[in-house]
């Protein structure tokens, strides 16, 4: 970050939803970080008291202090002013929006291209793809693990400093006007957008939902901005006729063949992973260093933005290779009695198909699918666990579940002739995994993947144990 005047602080928020003023301090006072977790605070840091939904940041502002931290943003009247002598202190309406407001003052004062990335599933994947072709060529800023929500992408933003020459930016949401919020703050000048799945479709009420909230990226485009879209995608691919209503421009990536990019052919190896496309007519070898036809879709994304970004093709070419995932997202691990493919990071539908589509790539081995449920279904949820279900068919031999929901993956695929002795359910992880040692072969091919809340690497731990 670089140093920022409380002055500016003040005058980011002055006026308009947040109202700031001065409570105690001084103008010029200046900070070079901004936190909102007191125990990251420390001299030179600004501390934002934000009003969550399970504490307040205003009861952290001692201990802040007592790190060494003198400036401070908060919403409400202090009693314990007498107690942050040489504090110079900003009192807004309100500091979730104004610290929104604040980086968005702060990002106006670098004159770099920002690439912002949404979709229902693979953008960190899709991030860290384009982070790691964009960075071959140009200094670059992307958000540190899932750091995409309201406080995640201000936060990021406030890292740029005069050495970044470009920005990736990924951008979540569960409901509509997020990601407005969040392209008003990074004002992408290119977007990418990965699919438009079911993902929260409980707050959005169906995929055409999604859709329009996931479009909300293009708000603030001028006639320069480029918007990147997955050309496949039963959605995102009508925006191609639309293309001479758009007033900016818009690319394509997928296999059928009015996309600008084309995929023609994959070649999948152990860990890495070839691939042939077609741009403007000729035909180009790719290769990444994972496994997946998602990742494939999730690179071609990354060949549009670097072209976009004027890199030649030999420097995205190079810098695809320097793909590396963030956590624990498709992580194949070989512990020498099973083959772990460690997806335990989160779960959709969506995600969890693409994921039994790698488990499917391992041919010679025993395929077993670990799932558990994918939350925040709503009303979807038996159908989403389902349309798993039936895709695991032909994609796995053993399928183990845990969770009400997950019960119906095992369920559809009964009822699509799965051999109901290879299906196994668990009302509990613990029992689940007492009885993984009668159940799995030496050698299998394991996927593991469930929602957050189910904290699978609980399972992903034992196997890697196992002896
Ligand atoms: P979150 O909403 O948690 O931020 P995300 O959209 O960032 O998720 P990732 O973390 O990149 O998604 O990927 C989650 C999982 O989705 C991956 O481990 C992989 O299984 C799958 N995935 C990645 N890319 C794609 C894709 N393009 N299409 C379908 N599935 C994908
Ligand atoms: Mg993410």
């Amino acid at each position: 970050m670089i140093s920022l005047k409380i002055k500016e602080v003040l005058e980011a928020t002055r006026g308009q939803k947040s109202n700031g003023r001065l409570v105690i301090g001084d103008l010029e006072a200046s900070l070079s970080s901004i936190v909102i977790d007191s125990r990251q605070a420390g001299p030179d840091t600004m501390f934002i008291a934000i009003i969550g939904e399970n504490t307040d940041g205003h009861k952290y502002i001692k201990s802040a202090y007592d790190l060494g931290c003198r400036t401070f943003m908060v919403s409400q009247e202090l009693d314990i002013l007498d107690q942050l002598d040489g504090s110079s202190i900003v009192c807004v309406d309100n500091t979730e929006l104004a610290m929104g407001q604040l980086a968005k003052y702060y990002k106006n004062k670098f004159d770099i291209p920002v690439v912002g990335i949404t979709g229902s599933v693979g953008k960190t994947t899709t991030r860290d793809m384009v982070y790691a072709v964009v960075s071959n060529k140009f200094r670059t800023l992307k958000n540190e693990k899932n750091l995409n929500n309201q406080f995640g992408v201000p936060l990021t933003i406030f890292n740029l400093d005069s050495s970044y020459e470009c920005a990736v930016i990924e951008m979540g949401m569960s409901g509509f006007g997020e990601i407005d919020y969040l392209a008003d703050i990074v004002r992408p000048d290119i977007a990418v957008i990965s699919n438009i799945g079911t993902s929260h479709i409980e707050h959005l009420g169906s995929q055409e939902g999604i859709f329009k909230a996931k479009m909300e990226i293009s708000d603030y485009f001028s006639e320069d901005s480029c918007l990147i879209v997955n050309g496949d995608d039963e959605y995102l691919s009508k925006l191609r006729a639309e293309k001479d209503a758009i007033s900016y421009s818009l690319c394509s990536f997928g296999k059928d063949w009015k996309n600008t990019i084309v995929l023609k052919s994959i070649e999948n190896l152990d860990n890495k992973t070839n691939f042939v496309v077609k741009l403007e007519d000729k035909e180009e070898e790719f290769s990444i260093p994972t496994v997946g036809e998602h990742n494939v879709y999730n690179a071609m994304s990354a060949i549009l933005v670097g072209l976009r970004l004027g890199m030649n093709i030999d420097e995205i070419r190079q810098g695809l290779m320097n793909f590396v995932a963030t956590g624990d997202r498709q992580n194949i691990i070989n512990t020498g009695k099973y083959l772990v493919i460690n997806d335990v990071y989160n779960a959709s539908p969506d995600s969890m198909i693409a994921s039994l589509k790698v488990l499917a790539l391992n041919k010679d081995r025993r395929k077993v699918a670990i799932l558990g449920d994918c939350l925040e279904m709503g009303d979807y949820e038996e159908e989403g666990h389902r349309r798993v279900g039936l895709q695991s068919v032909r994609r796995s031999d053993v399928i183990i579940t845990q969770g009400k929901a997950a019960r119906f993956i095992g369920i559809e695929a009964q009822e699509h002739g799965f051999d109901l002795s290879n299906i196994y359910h668990f009302d509990t992880k613990k029992e689940l995994i007492e009885d993984l040692k009668n159940i799995l072969e030496d050698q299998d091919a394991i996927l593991v993947k469930a929602s957050r809340g189910m904290a699978f690497e609980d399972i992903v731990n034992y196997l890697k144990e196992a002896k």
